[in-house]
C-alpha cells in the first residue's frame, strides 16, 4: 500500500485546449508552495498525485488548501488490484474515520477489469457488512469510500477536502496591485489571484507623514497574499514630493482627485516596465468622494491600461468578510495612517472636472517630480524574509 495526496483540478479541465498549459502552470506553482518538503509529483490529464513523506501530509495540505486551480485534495491509498488488498484497505479506512453508515463508489477507468462498477460496490460492501457494524446509506452516507480501478493499480480515499478552485496564478500574465494598508485593496489582490492572474504590489509611502509601522503593515499584507501567489513582489513608491507639492500648490478640493491621478500615472508607467496587462486595485463605487463614477472617470483617464476593480461592486460588509476568510482583516485593521488619510480635505470634490483637473496639473511641475519618484523605488522580493512580528 502507498499514501498519498491526490489532487483534483476542477474547472481547468473543462478548458479543453489549454489544459496542458494550465496544469504546467499549476504543477509549478505546487512545486513552489511545497519547496520546503520533500515531494514527487505525477500526473495525468485530470489529476494530480503528491508523494512525500507522510509526516508532512498535514502541513503539504494547508499549504495546499491556498493554491488556486485545485477543487479538491484528498489522501489516498493506492494498492494492487486484487480484491483482498481493496477490501482489507477499504477496512482501513473505515478504521479511521467515525460514522455508522457508509457507501461504496467504485469507477472502473480500467476497462480491463473484468467485475462492472456495480457489481464491484456489492462485493465490497458485503464484506464491509459482515466485518463491520456499519450499515450501507447510498444517499447520505457518513463514510463515502471511492474506488478508483485504473491501470497501474486501485485507488481508495474517502471524503474530499474542498480545495480553494479559481485558475492556477499566472495563466493571465501579470496585474499591478495598488496595495494600501486598507481592508480592500488585499481582498482585490485575492480576487485577482483567483482568476490566475500572477500580482506585483506598489505601494506609495510618504514618510515621514507615513510610519515605518504603515509600511510594514502592507508588506505584511503581502506576506499573507503571498500564500496564494507565491514569490509576490512589493514596490515601494516615494510618493512624500509629490503629496506634498500637491498639498501647496492645488486647490484643497481637489487635492484627493490630482493625487489619484498623479498615482495611477505611477502604476501604469511602473506596470509597463514590469511587463504588466492591467492594473489592479480595491476600488469600490461611492465608498468616499475619490471612487463616484465622476472621480473615477477623471482619475482613469491618465491611464491607458485596464484597470480592474475587483471590489467594485461589493458593499464593505461583503468586502470585511471576505477578508476575514483570507486572512487580511485582523492586519488591515492596525490603526498605521496611510499617505491619503493625512492629507484628507474637509470637503473633497464628489464630482470632479477634467477641466479643472488639467488645469490645476499646470500649477506645479508634476512630469520632473513623477520622473524622479519612479527612479527611486525600491523592491522588497523576499517578502517571507522580512519580520514584521512587531507589529501585532
Ligand atoms: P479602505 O479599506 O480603508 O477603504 P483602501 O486601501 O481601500 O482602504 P482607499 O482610500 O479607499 O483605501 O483607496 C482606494 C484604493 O486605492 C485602494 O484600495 C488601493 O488599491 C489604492 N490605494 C490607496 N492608497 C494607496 C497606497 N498608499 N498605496 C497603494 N495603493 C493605494
Ligand atoms: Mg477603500
Amino acid at each position: 500500500m502507498e499514501k498519498m495526496i491526490l489532487i483534483k483540478y476542477g474547472e481547468l479541465t473543462t478548458k479543453k485546449s489549454n489544459r496542458n498549459f494550465f496544469i504546467k502552470i499549476l504543477c509549478q506553482n505546487i512545486k513552489n508552495t511545497l519547496k520546503e518538503y520533500p515531494i514527487e509529483v505525477e500526473m495525468d490529464r485530470v489529476r494530480m498525485y503528491i508523494k512525500s513523506e507522510e509526516i508532512y501530509f498535514n502541513k503539504i495540505i494547508e499549504k495546499l488548501k491556498c493554491v488556486f486551480g485545485l477543487h479538491g485534495i484528498v489522501v489516498c491509498y493506492k494498492v494492487n488490484t486484487n480484491i483482498e488488498d481493496i477490501q482489507m484497505q477499504v477496512l482501513e479506512i473505515l478504521k479511521k474515520n467515525d460514522g455508522n453508515t457508509f457507501k461504496i463508489i467504485t469507477k472502473r477507468a480500467d476497462k480491463n477489469f473484468e467485475i462492472p462498477s456495480m457489481e464491484f460496490n456489492q462485493l465490497i460492501g458485503s464484506y464491509v457488512l459482515r466485518n463491520t457494524d456499519l450499515k450501507v446509506d447510498v444517499h447520505q452516507p457518513d463514510i463515502p469510500i471511492y474506488i478508483e480501478i485504473r491501470n497501474d493499480g486501485s485507488y481508495l480515499y474517502t471524503n474530499e477536502i474542498k480545495a480553494i478552485g479559481g485558475y492556477p496564478v499566472g495563466i493571465q500574465g501579470k496585474g499591478m496591485l495598488m496595495l494600501s494598508g486598507g481592508i480592500d485593496s488585499p481582498v482585490a489582490g485575492y480576487l485577482a489571484l483567483k482568476r490566475g492572474i500572477q500580482i506585483e504590489c506598489l505601494y506609495f509611502e510618504s514618510p515621514p507623514h507615513t510610519s515605518l509601522e504603515a509600511k510594514n503593515k502592507v508588506l505584511r499584507l503581502a506576506e499573507i497574499l503571498d500564500k496564494y501567489a507565491g514569490n509576490i513582489k512589493v514596490h515601494i513608491v516615494p510618493f512624500t514630493k509629490i503629496q506634498e507639492s500637491i498639498y501647496k500648490n492645488v486647490p484643497h478640493d481637489y487635492m484627493i482627485t490630482i493625487m489619484r491621478r498623479m498615482m495611477y500615472r505611477i502604476a501604469l508607467d511602473f506596470a509597463k516596465k514590469r511587463k504588466c496587462k492591467i492594473l489592479i486595485n480595491g476600488e469600490s463605487i461611492g465608498q468616499v468622494a475619490s471612487q463616484t463614477l465622476s472621480s473615477i472617470s477623471v482619475i482613469n483617464q491618465v491611464v491607458d491600461m485596464p484597470v480592474i476593480r475587483p471590489v467594485a461592486c461589493l458593499d464593505k460588509l461583503e468586502i470585511i468578510s471576505l477578508a476575514k476568510k483570507i486572512g487580511t482583516y485582523e492586519t488591515s485593521i492596525l490603526p498605521y495612517e496611510d499617505c491619503c488619510t493625512i492629507f484628507v480635505p474637509k470637503h473633497p470634490v464628489i464630482h470632479p472636472e477634467l477641466s479643472k483637473c488639467i488645469e490645476y496639473e499646470k500649477l506645479f511641475d508634476f512630469e520632473y517630480l513623477l520622473k524622479e519618484c519612479i527612479q527611486n523605488i525600491e523592491t522588497i522580493t523576499d517578502i517571507n524574509m522580512q519580520k514584521y512580528d512587531d507589529l501585532l
